[in-house]
């Protein structure tokens, strides 16, 4: 039998934008974009143009996605035509291939939060649609407030819907706003809406306040939905929004769906999962959680005793689904030898040939797990890894040292009475028999540090003038007793190369040092800078 359709629409970057501390700039809502679009999202809602100039300049141009780009609006408002209204104009403006409108189905909300009347209301719905579809964009119109509607006047919600669809919205969104509906009122309530709009035309919109909003969007599917919206690691307002990242890998894994549907991420993207939930954390400096489904660092780690010893001789025993199938990987906490396939795992990934016997193997993964400890990610820093890996197998030439560093941060009142901070940093390197003295000014010490560092490095200069420090972030850790900085470096170079670097020290600047210099090292390794 052919599998039917499921849709995926992904709105983190608009309703994910609502999380508390989180504040997307225009070059991480084009990043996340576009890794939503290779793992293959069937929409991706990018934001609410003319809310906020980063929405506005988002949707000024026009991008090159396979994925329905989606803008995100209100409907006309009350008492003006659909031709008179700045707000819907400039959504139709809008560089988008969809537009998503939102409107009130609650007949409470409208008479109260509106101040109109159900009559106007679905005039407004009537003639957005109509207007965003003369404009040839694909149309959705989120219903807000659906579920709780829908029990307070179920003929009211069910007109506002009605009206969408037959007006010709592609879809229609039944949005549980407040996040507190469960699981079984879904079920009954969609499959009520599927009577009257064919389900392929009915989308689940959940939060997560009562923990059900994966649950929600599933039973919206069985009872009849056909398109699931959700956000990347549960981002959104409150409590959040239903996890695409676990919903994704069930849809894909789980035989119940898995036989009967068919979505637009591969078997192969499904494997960046891991990859993706993280470099999200990653971007927005947020921890990831350990203990999130499928991609978590926990997710399929065992410790200790029957269990471990189990899982060696066939993983299947204590896992519910292979772990690489989402990207991620097994852990047996206290097991020396899974410790040390993972390192020798991770050596041929990166291309070092090891010997699994060689005891310097060990003494890696000892060393690991000690800085792990103390703070390090090697997770997340992979350029550190493989020079921790390549100097403790003895391969890193020693191309040149820093015999001394001086940071110097002053503050004081400039000629023209502003009172200004101005950084100054001082190095010395050996660069074979030759001392270098160089220094720099900076916006900051670790920027001073890092242009007197590059400054002058002899012959090796040529080969590290194309680095560039992309990204610098840094976090405040409790490892064992005392608080730590754990700096994470990410750079680029001229052929468009990027890797991540790592240092931790109680001292922000020694940390900061730790990681530019892997930077630079990883840099003249990958160069082939000779020793
Ligand atoms: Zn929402």
């Amino acid at each position: 039998m052919a599998k039917e359709r499921l849709y995926l629409f992904d709105t983190t970057l608009r309703d994910g934008a609502q999380t508390n501390g989180v504040d997307f700039t225009l070059a991480d809502k084009l990043a996340i974009a576009a890794m939503l679009d290779e793992l293959g999202i069937d929409y991706v809602e990018g934001g609410y143009p003319g809310a906020n100039p980063t929405d506005t300049e988002l949707f000024g141009k026009a991008h090159k996605f396979n994925t329905t780009f989606t803008a995100f609006g209100m409907t006309r408002r009350p008492g003006r035509s659909a031709s008179n209204d700045p707000g819907l104009a400039a959504l139709l403006e809008a560089k988008a291939d969809a537009i998503c409108f939102v409107a009130k189905t609650w007949d409470y909300h409208v008479r109260v939060a509106l101040e109109t009347t159900l009559e106007e209301n679905l005039a407004s719905i009537r003639d957005s649609v109509k207007a965003a579809k003369a404009k040839g964009r694909e149309v959705l119109l989120d219903c807000e407030h659906f579920f709780d509607g829908y029990k307070a006047n179920p003929q009211y919600a069910l007109a506002c819907a009605k009206e969408a669809y037959e007006e010709g919205a592609r879809w229609v969104v039944l949005c549980d706003t407040n996040g507190g509906t469960l699981p079984h009122e879904i079920e009954e309530i969609v499959g009520a809406v599927c009577k009257v709009i064919p389900g392929d035309h009915v989308s689940i919109h959940a939060h997560n306040d009562t923990e059900q909003a994966v649950a929600n969007s599933f039973a919206a599917v069985r009872a009849g939905a056909r398109q699931i919206q959700g956000t990347l690691n549960g981002l959104g307002e409150r409590c959040g929004n239903a996890n695409l990242v676990s919903i994704i890998p069930t849809l894909k894994l789980k035989t119940e769906f898995a036989d009967a549907f068919e979505i637009g991420v591969s078997d192969a993207e499904l494997k960046q999962l891991a990859h993706i939930s993280h470099a999200l954390d990653e971007r927005l400096n947020r921890g990831s959680n350990r203990h999130a489904p499928y991609v978590g660092e926990s997710a399929f780690a065992t410790k200790a005793g029957i269990h471990a010893s189990a899982i060696l001789k066939d993983p299947a025993t204590y896992e519910h689904v292979a772990p690489d199938s989402v990207g991620n990987k097994r852990k047996v906490l206290v097991s020396e030898q899974a410790g040390k396939s993972n390192i020798l795992a991770e050596l041929e990934r990166i291309g070092i040939k090891a010997d699994k016997d060689d005891p310097r193997i060990s003494r890696l993964l000892e060393i690991v797990k000690e800085r792990e400890a103390a703070g390090y990610a090697y997770e997340a820093a992979d350029a550190s890894f493989e020079m921790l890996a390549r100097r403790t197998l003895g391969t890193v030439p020693n191309y040149f040292d820093v015999n001394q560093f001086d940071v110097n941060v002053e503050q004081r009142i400039n000629a023209k009475g502003e009172r200004v901070t101005v950084t100054l940093a001082v190095v010395k390197v050996k660069v074979g028999d030759d001392n270098v003295i160089s220094a720099a000014e900076g916006n900051g010490p670790v920027n001073a540090l890092d242009r007197a560092l590059r400054k002058d490095l002899g012959q090796y200069q040529k080969y590290i003038d194309g680095l560039k420090l992309t990204d610098y972030r840094v976090r405040i850790l409790n490892a064992g007793t005392e608080a730590v900085t754990r700096v994470l470096i990410e750079s680029e170079d001229e052929n468009g190369d990027h890797w991540t670097t790592i240092g931790v020290s109680p001292n922000i600047i020694d940390a900061s040092f730790q990681a530019l210099m892997d930077s630079i090292v990883y840099k003249l390794v990958k160069s082939g800078a000779p020793a």
